[in-house]
């Protein structure tokens, strides 16, 4: 096991064993607790919000914006086709209708121009767009500066998917601050974690009082149990607050490992016929949760590289396969044309974990060139 390279292995530390362990020796297992309220403090701090809503995953931050925003059946939710799957899932559970957006080439993300496009049609056509939702694709944030004033101007609520981009800004904003709501993850895999966890921010005090409600099953501020909605159980638990918190305080240690390793591969690979995806705009500061590459058309098959590096312990991975591809979604509506069809055919996610060893940045990039070259 020692030698198998991971795409993005969680990283924890005694430091994480402390809050863990002191969180359980106060006996607040309950499960919310004083390590919830910290951790919703500290992370509305770290990205400039007013209020931060301790979740059990993003999608399920999702979910409850999205219901908080009115998405129900008969309405649309336009949202990025090049991103995980939850962005999508989570408005399918509304009955909302998901409309899929395009890429821009330089760093994947949603392509401002065809989504406000898209909000344009579907108004025109009488449809009730209830959200334009945004992903901060892989640790970058969006081209708000062009989507926020036009989204504004047309009254659309701006949802942003923040779950990869944790600790990425934009001229001084931090990924998180962007919309009328933002999501974060805190899954394993992610650039910190719980875990299992998830986050909603907001300067809404409105939206985030409806949604904590909503999250611990809609009960009414009654002395019994009252309930005019229907309600989740989606809360985060204490323990895993606690895990959180400690994760948090070493974020920064870990978004600059993690843009050590990009610059690595950079600086290894940057012969090959491939380009990294990177923001053009260079006031966006990037966490480089994962390095993506894509490879200029039909120089490698993709799938070949994925399946003979994992037969050797090195965990790549293809980028998401778009939305509107998906057998699951494929009667929804798209705007766009071939650019995340490209990206899925052509791109690949390098091994990005705090825990690389640069021998292991080395053994990935030699046998990427091999694979290249061959
Ligand atoms: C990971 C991820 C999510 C979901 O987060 P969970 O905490 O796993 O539910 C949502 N959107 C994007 C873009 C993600 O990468």
């Amino acid at each position: 096991m020692s030698d198998r390279i991971f795409l993005s292995q969680a990283h924890v530390t005694e430091l994480e064993e402390e809050y863990v362990l002191r969180a359980l020796r106060s006996g607040w297992v309950a499960p919310l607790g004083p390590d919830v309220d910290a951790f919703e403090d500290e992370i509305a701090e770290r990205v400039g919000v007013k209020h931060a809503l301790a979740l059990s995953s993003g999608t399920a931050a999702l979910h409850l914006a999205l219901l908080h925003l009115g998405a129900r059946p008969g309405t649309v939710v336009v949202v990025p086709s090049m991103t995980f799957a939850a962005s999508a899932n989570a408005i399918a559970y509304t009955g909302a209708d998901p409309v899929f957006v395009d890429s821009q080439t330089s760093d994947g993300n949603v392509d401002p121009a065809l989504l406000i496009e898209a909000v344009d049609v579907l108004r025109s056509e009488g449809r009730e767009v209830v959200a334009a939702m945004t992903v901060d694709l892989f640790g970058r944030t969006c081209d708000y500066e062009r989507m926020v004033p036009a989204l504004a101007e047309r009254g659309v609520p701006l949802l942003e998917d923040a779950a990869e981009a944790l600790g990425a800004s934009s001229h001084g904003n931090q990924a998180g601050s962007f919309g009328l709501a933002a999501t974060l993850s805190f899954n394993g895999n992610k650039i910190m974690t719980t875990s299992g966890g998830g986050m909603l921010l907001s300067d809404d005090t409105r939206l985030v009082d409806h949604c904590r409600k909503l999250s611990t099953q809609s009960r009414e501020p009654v002395a019994w149990y009252e309930h005019a909605e229907i309600g989740y159980n989606y809360r985060l638990s204490n323990l895993l607050a606690a895990l959180g918190r400690a994760q948090l305080t070493r974020l920064d240690e870990m978004i600059q490992r993690r843009q050590e390793i990009y610059d690595q591969y950079v600086t290894l690979l940057s012969d090959l016929p491939l380009r990294f995806l990177q923001s053009a705009d260079h006031s966006k500061i990037d966490n480089h949760w994962l390095t993506t590459v894509v490879f200029e058309d039909d120089t490698v098959d993709v799938d070949t590289i994925v399946r003979d590096l994992g037969l050797e312990g090195i965990e790549v991975r293809h980028l998401w396969k778009p939305m509107h591809l998906q057998p699951v979604f494929g009667t929804s509506r798209f705007f766009g044309g071939a650019v995340s069809e490209g990206l899925f055919k052509n791109g690949l996610a390098l091994p990005s974990g705090f825990r690389l060893r640069d021998q292991d940045i080395n053994r990935v990039a030699a046998r990427l060139r091999e694979a290249v070259i061959a």
